[in-house]
């Protein structure tokens, strides 16, 4: 059968297609060429046209350079590229940053969530009946709502929530919002809540690719308190796979707990790294010499594991990766991307300590300006 004519494709309205787990999905869907993609970016620090290779010239990618908590830009894109689907990523996305300065956390998580649902609710509510049925809102959010676990236990979709840090809160009121916006208004959204990603493209601010950085340039590789707090791991493109996934055969009002059944202590994560590069990048061995422990973060959660079970049974989504396989895959592409490294890094990010509320003074929380912070 012939492939269809790009006419004849949904589009789907990726928010933060820019970012790391965005820009992972962009890529996949552009390569399978299944449906248009519009990509929804402000580009702050964290989201960077140059994790999409190749996209601005391919024939099924649109990109709008447009603040989600803008309604008037969001509604025009919803005008002109009438999406089949919306999988909303946009958000502020790190832990320590939200503690330094709240505020730009609660615009665009809470206030630019609530924007997309109210513009997709209109939008929804005026397309013919063929495209109202198929359309779907999935809002991709993190298991970080369900608070911090004992030494036993997982999350599920059935665990109460229980935000720990401001970032948490900030999506948990978001994960509130569009569940209010399905049942109240009958909008078809679904909610994912994943484990910590990882993966090529992610800032190095976060643990994985800050310690590859690090180590890379002979500096120390910091970990937080003793290194004992545990993480669920999953590999990005595992994860872009399980949002297409939801968004094909996933059910209007649900919401699906994703991850990769890898948990592990900050420490050893460290520990691995250090030992994927001794074999790949020799030149610093031992690369575990470089480890210092620092002060941990304020209210750091002590573990995360996500019982996956659900999105397995009923959408038939497995991770193809193992921690190992992944990592390895991750140091190596970073290895061979220090170009994008550092150029991403070029901007207000130099690698420094964030989320001791050092800098209060100096950034103001009522500061909601996504892109200073
Ligand atoms: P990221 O920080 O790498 O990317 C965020 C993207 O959103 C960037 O491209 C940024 O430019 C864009 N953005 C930020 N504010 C915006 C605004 N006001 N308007 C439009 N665009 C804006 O984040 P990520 O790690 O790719 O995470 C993506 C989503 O997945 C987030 O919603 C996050 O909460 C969720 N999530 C992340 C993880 C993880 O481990 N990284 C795990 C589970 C869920």
């Amino acid at each position: 059968m012939p492939a269809p004519a790009p006419n004849d494709l949904d589009t789907w309205l990726i928010t933060g297609g820019a970012g790391f787990i965005g820009s992972a999905l962009v890529r996949m869907l552009l390569r399978a060429g299944r449906v248009r993609v519009v990509n929804v970016d402000k580009l702050t620090y964290a989201g960077n046209l140059e994790s999409l290779p190749g996209a601005a010239s391919h024939p099924l990618y649109a990109f709008e350079q447009v603040d989600v908590c803008d309604a008037a830009a969001v509604r025009a894109c919803f005008a002109r590229h009438r999406p089949a689907a919306v999988v909303h990523l946009a958000a502020e996305s790190h832990v320590d940053r939200s503690i330094d300065a709240p505020m730009a956390f609660i615009h665009t998580n809470v206030v630019g969530t609530c924007t997309m649902l109210e513009e997709s609710l209109r939008y929804w509510k005026e397309v013919p009946a063929g495209l109202r049925e198929r359309f779907r809102f999935l809002h991709v959010s993190t298991d970080e709502v369900f608070g911090s676990l004992g030494p036993g236990g997982q999350f599920s979709e059935a665990t109460p929530y229980a935000p720990n840090s401001p970032y948490a809160a900030s999506k948990a009121a978001s994960d509130h919002l569009v569940r209010a916006w399905h049942h109240t208004f009958g909008l078809p959204t679904l909610t994912s809540n994943c484990s910590n990603n990882y993966g090529p493209y992610q800032f190095p601010e976060k643990l994985i690719p800050l310690t590859i950085q690090n180590a890379l340039a002979g500096r120390a590789l910091p970990v937080y308190g003793r290194g004992e707090n545990v993480r669920d791991w999953l590999f990005v493109d595992d994860h872009a796979r399980a949002l297409e996934t939801i968004v094909r055969r996933g059910v209007p009002g649900e919401s699906y707990a994703v991850g990769g059944a890898s948990e592990r202590r900050n420490i050893d994560v460290v520990r691995a790294i250090c030992r994927t590069l001794d074999a790949l990048h020799p030149a610093g061995r031992p690369h575990e010499s470089l480890i210092t422990f620092v002060a941990d973060r304020p209210g750091h959660d002590a573990r995360y594991a996500i019982d996956a079970s659900k999105i397995r049974r009923e959408l038939g989504w497995a991770p193809s990766e193992t921690f190992d396989s992944g990592l390895v895959a991750t140091v190596q592409w970073y290895i061979a991307n220090q170009r994008w490294a550092e150029r991403v890094q070029s901007g207000a990010y130099r690698g420094e300590r964030l989320g001791l509320r050092r800098h209060v003074d100096a950034m103001s929380t009522d500061d909601i300006s996504p892109s200073t912070t």
